[in-house]
This record gives structure tokens, sequence and C-alpha cells, in this order.
């Protein structure tokens, strides 16, 4: 059955930016351009979000820390952190990314779409309990979770975690909770340094934890093999009722602020085996969330790529990059990886 895809969008997105910033408005300019040039908006509607609720931003961050960012965007202040800047209205687009996550559930919870991708800014994988951290102000997906937990009574969600920096803020809100299966490729060494193999959970989510830190370099032909060998086989074992994707788009091959080489064909097989897994287990239903992304036209390319995967859009798929040396060199080190995992899964 053909899925029902919607993409969540606010122009107020566009608002918190910083010049040459690279998290900025350009990246969702670029992402919005490829989806008319590509004569999508025929086919797939954008959905308008309202602002998450304080109560909501609560069940993943401290009230301090939810009054803190407010007030300095009252103040005027211009960062958060070194990395994490703000405008006068960033706590007002916060809300409204977060919200963009939970519009996204309802949707998909409510039975009006399956797939839902939320083309939102400022990303949120590395926000903590009660710290912005890299870009990050909230956590918009772990916040998603939780509600979905709260409110729909959900036993079982994955987060698959994709961009090429470890999730540490979504790992650490559920590191201890074994509804929640969290999954990581990341670029190792680099920000924001967690994310370790043997990170794996703690208490009654040992083993929920699932991190693959991967040498730079890391193409098309190795993120096929992380999936193939250890990531879809987990997930068939934990069989998720819903499928969330912090999508960041960083491990483009072109990306200026990683060293990683995937293409447009890489994200799409790494959307395509994960709306497989939704399919079989979840009914379908795929909630992906933009986290990172740096090279404008490449992280547009790779969203559009993602699209035609879970929706089935129907559009040529590039061919894959060729194969590395790093290929052969690459299983023992996924070898490693799964001799820790195979203490929980069967692999
Ligand atoms: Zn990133």
């Amino acid at each position: 059955m053909k899925k029902r895809l919607v993409l969540v969008y606010h122009p107020d997105y566009l608002i918190h930016t910083q010049g040459q910033h690279p998290e900025r408005k350009e990246r969702l300019e670029y992402i919005l351009s490829a989806y008319h040039d590509q004569e999508l908006d025929k086919i797939i509607d954008l959905h308008e979000p309202d602002p998450a609720s304080i109560a909501d931003l609560q069940l993943i961050h401290d009230p301090a820390y939810i009054k803190s960012v407010e007030e300095a965007c009252l103040a005027g202040r211009r960062s958060l952190d070194m990395d994490t800047y703000l405008v006068p209205e960033s706590y007002r687009v916060a809300l409204l990314s977060a919200g963009g996550v939970l519009a996204g559930l309802k949707m998909i919870m409510d039975g009006d779409s399956d797939r839902v991708f939320v083309l939102n800014r400022p990303p949120g994988h590395h926000a903590e309990y009660d710290q912005a951290m890299g870009f990050c102000l909230f956590n918009n997906v772990a916040i998603a979770a939780a509600k979905a937990f709260k409110d729909y009574s959900l036993q079982r969600i994955a987060i698959i975690d994709w961009d090429v920096h470890h999730g540490n803020g979504t790992q650490h809100s559920f590191e201890e909770d074994s509804r929640l299966l969290f999954i990581s490729t990341h670029q190792s060494p680099a920000y924001p340094g967690s994310g370790n193999k043997n990170e794996n959970g703690r208490g009654e989510g040992e083993g929920f934890t699932v991190n693959l830190p991967l040498p730079s370099g890391c193409g098309d032909a190795e993120y096929e093999l992380c999936f193939k060998d250890i990531i879809v086989p987990i997930l068939d074992q934990f069989k998720p009722e819903l499928v969330i994707i912090s999508a960041g788009q960083d491990a483009y091959h072109l990306d200026p602020l990683a060293g990683m080489g995937l293409t447009d064909s890489g994200y799409y097989m790494m959307a395509k085996s994960l709306a497989a897994v939704a399919d079989r287990w979840a009914g379908g239903r795929m909630l992906l969330c933009l986290e990172g992304g740096y090279h404008l036209q490449g992280q547009a390319g790779a969203v559009i790529q993602v699209l035609n995967a879970i929706g089935e859009l129907g559009l040529p798929i590039p061919g894959n990059s060729p194969l590395t040396e790093t290929t052969a060199r690459f299983q023992d080190y996924l070898e490693e990886i799964k001799v820790i995992q195979k203490k929980y899964w069967k692999l």
C-alpha cells in the first residue's frame, strides 16, 4: 500500500539563524527548494505545527533550564554556550521545533499518516536534561518519545540516530529505560566524544543503548554493513511499535564539519531498511526529525532521497559509491561491536 507521507514545517523555523554559523536557516531553504524542484509539493503536504507546551518539554527537561532559556532570550543573550547561539526569538522557535515533532507524532498516532519527516530547527539530539549543547536547545526526538509513552501508551519505541555526531542527550534521556531502544551511528573520534561502543545502557535499560562509533572515511558500503549485520537484526528482535529517526545528514561526503563518505545512495539505503523495519513491526509508523547536515546542497539532496525511500516516490535512485579499501578493514572493526552486542542480541 502506498505510504501516506507528510512533511512538518513552519516558516518561523528560519528566524533562528546567525550569519554564517553552519546551523543556519539556509539549510531548510535548500531542502524546501529541492522539494519544489522535484515537484514534491504536488504529492506531499506541508503541515504547520503549534508550539510544544511547557508540560511537554518537562517530560525531558528540567523546569529551571527551560525557564533559563526563555530568560536568556528575553535578556538578549547571544548564546548559551560556545556552540549554541541565541537570537531574541530562539526560545519561541525552539518550542515550535519540539512542537513539530509532537505534531508529527499526533498525525501518526491518529492514523492520519504513516510517515512524517519534520523539517525543523533548531536541532535537538545533543540537548541534555538541564543543558543546551551543540546547536541544540530542547531534545525534540526525546520529547516525542516520552510523549508517545505517556499519551499513547506505547511499550516499545526505537530511536535510530544516523547523524554523524553521537546523540548524547537522547541516550541519556532513556539510558535506564528498556522500553526505548537507542541506536546511534557516529564518527569517532568526533564531537561530542561520547557514544563509546561499551556504553550499552544502565540498570533496567542495559542492552537497550547500542552505539556504533565509526572511523572517519566510512561510506555507503560501510554503513550498509552496519545496517545489515547489526542495526536491522537488533530492531527485528526488539520489534518497535514506532520508529523514530534522528535524521542528520552530516555524514554526507561533502559535509564541512565531518569526515564521512555517505552519498545520496547511502541515505536511500538507510531509510529504506528502516522503513522495512517499520512495516514489519510498527504498522509502518515512522517519524523522522531533522538534526545536523551542513553541506547545503548535499544535505538537501540526501533528504529528498530519504523521502523517496520512505514514501516510495519512485524518483531515480542514484548508484552506490564504490567500495573503498576501508571496507575490508572495516569487517574486523564491525566484529568488535558485534562481540559486545552479542551479550544482548542474537547476531
Ligand atoms: Zn551532527
